[in-house]
Parts: structure tokens; sequence; C-alpha cells
């Protein structure tokens, strides 16, 4: 397959390339690195197969040549990136969407949308079923992201009814592994790097709000399974095994074996109480679940922050 994949050089639009050219596909990564960065394919670079476009995908693509999939995972994940850039994220889940889309249907190629957990909003409903609506606040700070992901979900669908091109959307929950970005102000790299740095660990509130993590390797597991079907979803591809933040900071604490404090600071506004993905459908229908447990997972990817933080010293 020749592959497009938008946020190429983002934490997980890089772990995708690598995985597809692992299969021996052809990927053309589209990135305008403002949240990824080219580090995350320096070890791509002069490969087989692999090419890279410099680009904003909020203006219109053009990709030469055939193209058998567009995986569109351009857009700020991380809360602290989408409250700094609330337009850019706006505009690259709906304008930047079409754009994909439009490129899709124009090669005859299937669309992967990387939808998120956050389309459940702060959820009434535990653990999240892809049937549930969600709970969004869209005025809210969270909104710019929250509904950029929902338009982008309602636009895949209709270019899947009115245009009939096959689509995927995939509601990804908490993913984490090597290549985050250790600024990035997501809660698995900052006690990471907050404990083998011997500073504080900021717990928001009381930190018995909940995340269900899902190690990067079987999020791509999942992701390449939905690519291969033909299910057009919403399905949810996250793991069901559910932590409080505060368990979170306990563990990395003991992993890390740091000295460090654990220190409360105020929630942010509109976060959500509890968050954990149904995969019934995920399971039945793509075959697939998680299977790297969270220790482990986290082992690997504290080691890689140690190794990050050593080289920058
Ligand atoms: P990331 O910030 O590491 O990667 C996003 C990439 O998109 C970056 O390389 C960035 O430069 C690029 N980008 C952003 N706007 C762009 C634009 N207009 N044009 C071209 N490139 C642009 O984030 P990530 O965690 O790898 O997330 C990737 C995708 O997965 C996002 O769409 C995100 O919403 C979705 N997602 C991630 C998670 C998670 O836990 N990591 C959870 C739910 C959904
Ligand atoms: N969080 C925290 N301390 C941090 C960063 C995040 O307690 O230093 C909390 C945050 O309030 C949320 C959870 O950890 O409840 C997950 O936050 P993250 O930014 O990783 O992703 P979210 O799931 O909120 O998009």
């Amino acid at each position: 397959m020749r592959v497009v994949v938008t946020g190429g050089a983002g934490f997980l639009g890089s772990h995708l390339c690598d995985r597809l050219l692992d299969r021996g596909d052809e990927v053309v990564a589209v990135d305008n690195l403002v949240t990824g960065s080219m580090a995350n394919l320096a070890h791509l670079d002069g490969s087989r197969g692999f090419s890279m476009l410099r680009h904003d995908v909020s203006q219109h693509i053009r990709v030469d040549g055939s193209v058998d999939a567009v995986l569109h995972f351009a857009s700020p994940a991380s809360p602290r990136d989408y409250l700094e850039l609330p337009i850019q994220t706006l505009k690259v889940g709906s304008l930047g969407t079409h754009n994909c889309l439009g490129l899709a249907k124009d090669k005859g190629a299937r669309f992967l949308l990387a939808s998120t957990s956050e389309v459940y909003g702060d959820p009434q409903v535990h653990p999240q079923a892809e049937d549930y609506w969600g709970h969004v606040n869209p005025v809210g700070p969270r909104g710019v992201y929250d509904e950029a992901k929902r338009f982008a979900e309602a636009l895949t669908m209709a270019y899947h009814r009115a245009h009939g091109i096959g689509v995927g959307i995939a509601r990804i929950f908490n993913t984490y592994g090597p290549r985050m970005r250790p600024s990035d102000g997501r809660v698995v790299s900052n006690f990471a790097v907050q404990a083998l740095t011997g500073r504080p660990l900021t717990v928001y509130g009381d930190g018995s709000q909940t995340r269900s993590f899902c190690y990067v390797d079987d999020e791509v597991t999942g992701l390449v399974a939905l690519l291969a079907s033909n299910l057009a979803g919403p399905v949810n591809i996250g793991n069901p095994e559910e932590h409080t933040v505060a368990e979170l900071a306990e563990l990395v604490i003991e992993m890390t074996g740091s000295q460090s404090a654990i220190i409360r600071e105020p929630l942010p506004v509109d976060d959500p109480a509890q968050r954990r993905p149904d995969i019934a459908l995920a399971r039945s229908v793509l075959g697939w679940e998680p299977t790297v447990a969270l220790a482990d997972g986290l082992a690997n990817t504290i080691g890689w922050f140690r190794r990050e933080l050593g080289r920058a010293r």
C-alpha cells in the first residue's frame, strides 16, 4: 500500500509510519511540525519507501501518484498544546479533515480518522461504549479539541454516506510511550520527567480522576487492524485498565526510585472525572485487545525519557 500519514512527525504518527514501513508499505508523512519533530523520523531518513512533506493540512494537500490510504493524525493532541493553539486545532479538525477526505476521495483511498475519547467529554456513562453520545461543553476551553474531533467524525461519516468512500473512525484513548514530548504537559510525560529530574509530581485536583492508559505498540496494532478492516466505526481503541491519577503518580515514583514529592495543583476546567473504554466492538470485529501491562509500558517509556534527558544534558 501507499499510505499518507498526516501528523507523521508526531508521537503516534511516527510509530504508525514505522509499523507501515516495517510491513513493506510506502509512506508519505505530511506534517507542519507545530507539535511534532523531525527527530521522531530521523531514523527513517533515506529509508526505502519513506518520504516527508512539510505542509499544513488545513491548506489544500497535493500528493502526486496513487494513494491507497489516508491516515489523518495531524492535530495538537495534548491539552497544553490545544489550549495554546485553539484556532489551529479547530482548523485542522475541520478544514484539515475536509482536505484529507478530499484527497482520499480523489485517490479512491481508505480514510482513517484519529478521533478521541474526548468526544465523550466528561462522560456520565461509564465505561464509554461507542453508542454513547457524550457530554461535552462546546464553549469551554477543551471545546476547541472536542468539537473539532466531533465535527471531523461527522464530516467523515458524511463523505462515507454521500461519496461512498471507505472510512474508519478510531476513538483513541490516552496513549503513552517513547517519543512523547517531555514538555507536552500530558500526565505520563509530566510524571516521568518530574520523577527523573527530582522535581515534585504535579497531581491536578485530588488525583481521584481516572484514565485508562494504552501503550503505543498496542494502540498502533489496533489502528492497523482498523485500516485492514471494512469497519467504519467509530470504534474505541484503548486499554480498559483504569487507574486514578494519584495511583499513576505513586507507580511512577516507585518505578523510577525517585525521591520526588507529590504536590497538588488546581484541576483544569472541564477535566473529565473518569474515562475508560468499552472495547467489545474492537475485540469482536477487529480481534484486537491490548497486551502490554502498564508496568511494562511504563518501564519502556521511563527508560526512553531517561535516555532523552541524558542526551539533553
Ligand atoms: P502529537 O502532537 O505528537 O502529533 C500530532 C502531529 O500533528 C504533530 O507532528 C504536529 O506537528 C502535526 N500537526 C498538527 N497540526 C497540523 C497541521 N495543521 N498540518 C500538519 N501537521 C499538523 O500528538 P499525538 O499524541 O501523536 O496525536 C496524534 C493524533 O492522535 C491526533 O490527531 C490526536 O488528536 C489523536 N489522539 C491521540 C491520543 C493520545 O493519547 N496520544 C488520544 C486521542 C487522540
Ligand atoms: N494531570 C495531572 N498532572 C499533570 C498532568 C495531568 O494530574 O501534570 C491529570 C489531568 O488533570 C487529567 C489526567 O492527568 O486528569 C490526564 O491528563 P492528560 O493531560 O494526560 O490527558 P487528558 O486525558 O486530560 O486529555
